[in-house]
Order: structure tokens, then sequence, then C-alpha cells
């Protein structure tokens, strides 16, 4: 078998204007970078988006059961649907999140796709691409250096040093990084003071242009980033430090969607990259909006499992951007459910249906929250080589058993003609009406948003607020920050707090132990145990092997 590297440069792409011409582009709506991938220019956003005869596409929400380390295969599935609708004869689109370099040279593993279902060209995808996370780094940054020099330079504002909580950010895994100190070098080194560094894709800035329509939204979000208090306890933002309008400038650019292509041809906006945990996790809705205006349907990817990522698209994502989920395509693996039925990783490839069948309950909690926003969804088994007949055959039973849609796909090992089972089902439940309802209404407290999360989606029995939430939530009621959306941070691997407690925990209290303010991104970020923002390289990074070779071909690369 070719590994993800080889099988993406084996494939000769097509030139992106005739992906785009496909898509009813022409060379003046598009900004080329090289031959394969190219930007959309304002001029055409605004046209498609604002056009009022046009048709709009379906969305297809991806999401999946609770990850394990097995790995479930999310984004294949994705790239994989969109060939496969394409070889049904429909207009599909595909949009995902744009990779960080950090995981690139950590641990071994893309975030574009895998198999014979990829986005391309691979390599440019994971590493620079079009530049937007240096450009939000950059962006990020002036914001943070504006602060210091805002201390250096008298402290007009009165800002309390000690709660600036605006980080500096780096797209880059360095555990050294996450706690430092800034300031030092005597009297021109500015104000001491202790800092920290998060991943590039961990900064509001990255979450405030995946939830931006347009330039001058992008401009008002940013401003409104509240970056500490001042000696009264009062918000300081980035419009009292007036760089927003700067910060906006450069990102001027990464605010266009980047189109490339699957290595069938399929379109894909990769554009934008949240994390799932402390931000929403979802790409641009600039990008979702313009290929629901530009195909028939969309395929795009939520962060982690229903109860992170799909929540958070159908309470922050679909609400605020009018982008409510068509059908919803849920995907398990056979490794996954055997994982919380039991079995250790190492004992994955025998076939264990005693163990599958007591995992099921992972998939039956995350169908119970999708089924909550009433919206048809299919249920997609991710195949593996070492699945075996009986185990699929397991799981198709028991789902139809419920009647839900379910079909088996193989897009990672055949590419699209292995998802045209799926892709049936998916017109399928296109076909069934959706009626969507996100899981809280906009005008609760805070409190009864997160109590909502933690009952309906997690199955909790109730949250408990540590002390320092109970008073950062009085904070942000009295600022005024009382209404906003909620953003959980939990771990990716339980419905509950617990990253131990796998398959489907029940009689459990949800711990909230920090807010965190994102007023630019509309939400407020509740931390629900130990949320990493800034990872680390294992013992052998991947970077140790990865090279190039005189000609410039990469090797190495997953
Ligand atoms: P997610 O988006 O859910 O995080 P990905 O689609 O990125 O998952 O897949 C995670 C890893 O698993 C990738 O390296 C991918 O190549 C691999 N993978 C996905 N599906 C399969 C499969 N059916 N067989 C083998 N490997 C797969
Ligand atoms: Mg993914």
């Amino acid at each position: 078998m070719n590994n993800d590297l080889a099988i993406a440069q084996s494939v000769t792409p097509r030139p992106i204007t005739e992906v785009a011409a496909a898509l009813g582009l022409t060379l003046n709506d598009l900004e080329l970078y090289g031959t394969y991938k190219a930007k959309i220019g304002y001029s055409a956003i605004e046209r498609h988006l604002n056009d009022p005869v046009g048709s709009e596409g379906k969305i297809v929400l991806m999401t999946a059961i609770t990850p394990t380390t097995a790995g479930e295969g999310k984004t294949t599935v994705t790239v994989g649907l969109g060939q496969a609708l394409c070889r049904l004869g429909k207009r599909a689109i595909v949009t995902i999140r744009e990779p960080s370099m950090g995981p690139v040279f950590g641990l071994k593993g893309g975030a574009a796709g895998g198999g014979y279902a990829q986005v391309i060209p691979m390599e440019d995808i994971n590493l620079h691409f079009t530049g937007d996370m240096h450009a939000i780094s950059a962006a990020h940054n002036l914001l943070a250096a504006a602060i210091d020099n805002h201390l250096h330079h008298g402290n007009r504002l009165n800002i309390d040093p000690l709660t600036i909580s605006f980080p500096r950010v780096v797209d880059m895994n360095d555990r050294a990084l996450r706690h430092i100190v800034v300031g030092l070098g005597g009297k021109q080194g500015g104000i001491p003071r202790e800092s920290q560094f998060f991943i590039t894709v961990a900064s509001e800035v990255m979450a405030i242009l995946c939830l931006s329509n347009h330039l001058s939204e992008l401009k008002d979000r940013l401003g409104k980033i509240v970056v500490g208090q001042n000696r009264a306890g009062e918000p300081i933002t980035a419009a009292d430090l007036k760089v927003h309008g700067a910060m906006t400038v450069l990102l001027r650019d990464a605010l266009k969607p980047n189109l490339v292509q699957t290595l069938e041809g399929t379109p894909a906006f990769v554009h934008g990259g949240p994390f799932g945990n402390i931000a929403h996790g979802c790409s641009s809705i600039i990008a979702t909006k313009l290929a629901r205006r530009l195909g028939e349907i969309v395929v795009t990817e939520a962060g982690f499992g229903a109860d992170l990522g799909f929540e958070k698209y159908c309470d922050i994502v679909a609400p605020t951007a009018g982008l409510p989920p068509d059908a919803v395509v849920i995907v398990a693996t056979i490794r996954a459910l055997k994982t919380h039925g039991g079995v250790r990783k190492q004992k994955l490839d025998e076939e264990n249906l005693a163990a599958l069948e007591a995992g099921l309950v992972n998939l039956e909690r995350h169908v119970g929250i999708v089924q909550q926003v009433k919206v048809p969804f299919v249920i997609a088994i991710n195949r593996f080589s070492s699945d075996s007949v009986k185990e699929i055959a397991l799981v198709q039973d028991y789902a139809q058993s419920k009647n839900w849609l379910v079909a088996p796909c193989d897009v990672w090992g055949q590419g699209g003609k292995g998802g045209e089972e799926l892709a049936a089902k998916v017109l399928q439940a296109l076909e069934q009406p959706a009626h969507f309802t996100p899981f809280y209404t906009e005008e609760g407290s805070l409190f009864t948003k997160m109590e909502t999360i933690a009952k309906r989606v997690y199955g909790a029995n109730g949250i408990a607020l540590e002390p320092a939430a109970s008073t950062q939530l009085r904070w942000l009621e009295k600022n005024g920050f009382g209404r906003l959306r909620v953003c959980m941070a939990k771990t990716q691997y339980s419905f509950s707090d617990d990253p131990k407690a796998g398959g489907a925990p029940t009689n459990f209290i949800l711990h909230i132990r920090e807010l965190r303010l994102s007023a630019g991104a509309g939400f407020v970020v509740a931390l629900a145990g130990d949320i990493m923002t800034m990872p680390g390289l294992p013992e052998v990074p991947a970077a140790e092997n990865i090279d190039i070779d005189d000609t410039g071909r990469i090797v190495g690369l997953f």
C-alpha cells in the first residue's frame, strides 16, 4: 500500500483555473497561487453571496463518534464523499479546515484526508499553503505587541498587567513557550510580566476570521477582542488599543477562501482552522457560504465527535452564519467502536463481535445528539482493512434495526468509487425534510447554555462551577457578556470531563473550571478540564523523517 504522500504525488492535478471554471468562476474571479491553488477575490465573493436569484446548495455536515487514538477519518470521509457525489453526477464541493503545521512535524498523520480521498497539493496544504496561518499569527502578534508597548509608554488606559489574558501565538508545537516571561532586559525591555504562547489555530483571531462574512465584520470583531482589564476591572479591547484596523490589513488576503481540489478533481475550499475545543472547530463560514452558492451539495466537516464540533456547528456557526445543515453524516469505525467496548489498541486487528456490540452505546449516544437538531442523518462506517465482514454486518444490522440510514465506505482504499453507496444514502437523506433546531436559544444566560449543553448533549446530570469560574461568570455578566454563546472546551475522548470514560458514561456532573472570554468571536469558552493550547513534540518528532531532494521533491511527510 502506498503512503498518503506517494498517492498524492502520483496524481497530476488539474489546473485550478479548470476546477474553478467548472464552478462558473473565471480567471478574473481568482487570485492564483501558482498553478494548483487560488484564492477567490472579494468581488466574486460579493457577486455570488448577494445574488438574489442564485440557487443555494445543500449542506451535509460531517461528524463522528467519540474519537479514539485508533482514528475515525472524518476528513477522509468528507473528501471521499465529495468525490463519490461527483461520480453520481452531483456538483459537490468539499469545505475543510486548513491544517496547522504544529502536528505535521509532531505526530505522523496529515489533515488533508488520507489514502485515495485527499485534497491536493497535500504538501502545500499541510505546510505554508497560501500563507493564511502566518497572516493570522502576524495579526494576532501585532495586538500582543501593542499591549506591551502600551504598558511601556505610560499605560494611559491603566491596564492591570496581571489581568492580561491575550497570549502570543506561533504555528509550531513548542512546549517551552507555554509559560513565558516577557519584558525582560531592563528599562528599554518593557514591563516584565508572565505570559503565554498558544499555537496559532488556538488564537481568537483564527476563530474570528472563520466567523466573519466580510472585511468590515472582521474588523469590527477584531476590535471587540478583550485583552485584559483596567485597574477598575473593566474590559480593555483591541479597539481601545486602536490596532484592529491594522490587524484587518494583515488579514486582507487570509479572509479570501482557498480553492484546491481532491485527488479526483472535486473542488475543495480549504480555509481557516480553529481548534475544536477552545474554539468552534469548523472551516470558515465565508467558504461554506460561497460553496453553497457555487455547488449543489457542500460537504463540510466539524471537529471531533458530535458532542463537540457538531454541537458548536449547530449552536455557534449555523445560527450566526445562517448555515443550517440539511443532512448529517456520523462517521464510525469498527476499531473505535471496539475501543469503546473495551478492546486495547494492540488487539484491534482481531475480530471481536462482543466488544463491538458493547461499543455501540457510543454510536447510539451520538445518534441521540444528532436527532435532537431534527435533521436527517446517515451513519458512515469508515472501513479499515482489518475489519471483518461479520463486524461490518453487525453494525449495519444494528443501525437498520433502528431504522437509521447506514452505509459502509472505503474511500480511503478506493476513492470516490468506494463511497458511492454512502453518497446514495446521503442523497436519500437530503430528500427527507429537515427542521433544524439548535440545542439552545440565544436569549438564555451563560449558565443555562452551559447546563443545556451538559445535559442535552453530554448526558450529564448537571454542571458545577468551580470558584474561579463563578467569579468569572459574575464579571462577564456585569460587563455585558452574559448572553454570548458558549464554546465548550472539554476532552474529545469522552462525553464527560474524564478522558478515560469511553463508551457512554452516565450519572456525572460536568465541572467547569474556568471561563475565557472570546468577545470578538462572540462566545465564552467554558473549560471543563485541562485543555492544551500549545502542544508539544513527541520524543521522536515526525520532523526527523521529513526531507527534500535536489529537485524539490519532499519525502517523509506522512
Ligand atoms: P479525522 O478528520 O477524524 O481526524 P482523518 O480523516 O484525518 O480523521 O484520518 C485520520 C488518519 O486515519 C489519517 O492518517 C487517515 O489517512 C487515516 N485513515 C482514515 N480512514 C482510514 C481507513 N479507512 N483506513 C486506513 N486509514 C485511514
Ligand atoms: Mg479532520
